[in-house]
């Protein structure tokens, strides 16, 4: 499988070669069908081989067929640390380089000024740490109503970090009706909890 045959669009496709990917990672190569299908998954990988790729293809793909521009964000991704917040916002930028997608991160740990700045001139992708995602949910600056994919990525270290509460407390927030993609290096029991919890009939890949 190569990349022009996973019926990618030219501005994503391009922007694939400007970053210098040459073949989908196993990762990509599972994941980015699966998620087209718009059922919820569960996939099984470790923050190294891809993954960011292999949710951000087919959700920017997605965006850019149906935008639905000024209503808020239509995608939240959830991390644990402001460091994968960063890298997956990076790579974000990366892959729509080529599209009209606006995304946003926010964590905690900084001033909050700039993201609210941010977050005013309009987000499609909102890329958040659980903490300061409630706080900013609480002072009205960010509204969920609108998400149609929600991303939990590095689950089982939400789950170590002691994210539970929080992640519960966002997805009231959230709309019934979206997709929910869970990425977790590894699948201990909590997480399978999660995903019962979160998740409707989940399809599952592991590389
Ligand atoms: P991730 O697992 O998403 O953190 O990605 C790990 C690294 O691999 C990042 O630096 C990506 O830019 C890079 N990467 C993702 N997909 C590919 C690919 N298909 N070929 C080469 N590098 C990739």
């Amino acid at each position: 499988m190569n990349f022009n045959n996973m019926g990618i669009i030219p501005p994503i496709l391009k922007a694939i070669q400007a970053l210098g990917y040459q073949n989908p990672t196993p990762i990509q190569q599972q994941a980015i069908p699966a998620i087209a299908t718009g059922k919820d998954l569960i996939a099984c990988a470790q923050t190294g081989t891809g993954k960011t790729a292999a949710f951000a293809v087919p959700i920017l793909q997605s965006l850019h067929e149906d935008n639905r521009k000024g209503l808020g964000p239509q995608v939240l991704i959830l991390v644990p640390t402001r460091e994968l917040a960063i890298q997956i916002s990076q790579n974000i930028a990366g892959l729509s380089k080529f599209l009209q997608v606006k995304h946003c991160t926010i964590f905690g740990g900084v001033s909050q000024v700039n993201q609210v700045k941010e977050l005013k001139r309009g987000v499609d992708i909102l890329i958040a740490t659980p903490g300061r995602l409630i706080d900013l949910i609480g002072q009205g600056f960010v509204k969920l109503g609108h998400i149609r994919y929600l991303v939990l990525d590095e689950a089982d270290n939400m789950l170590d970090m002691g994210f539970i509460h929080d992640l519960k407390k966002i997805y009231k927030f959230l709309p019934a009706k979206k997709q929910t993609l869970l990425f977790s290096a590894t699948m201990p029991k909590a997480i399978r909890k999660l995903a019962m919890d979160f998740m409707h009939q989940p399809n599952e890949i592991a590389v």
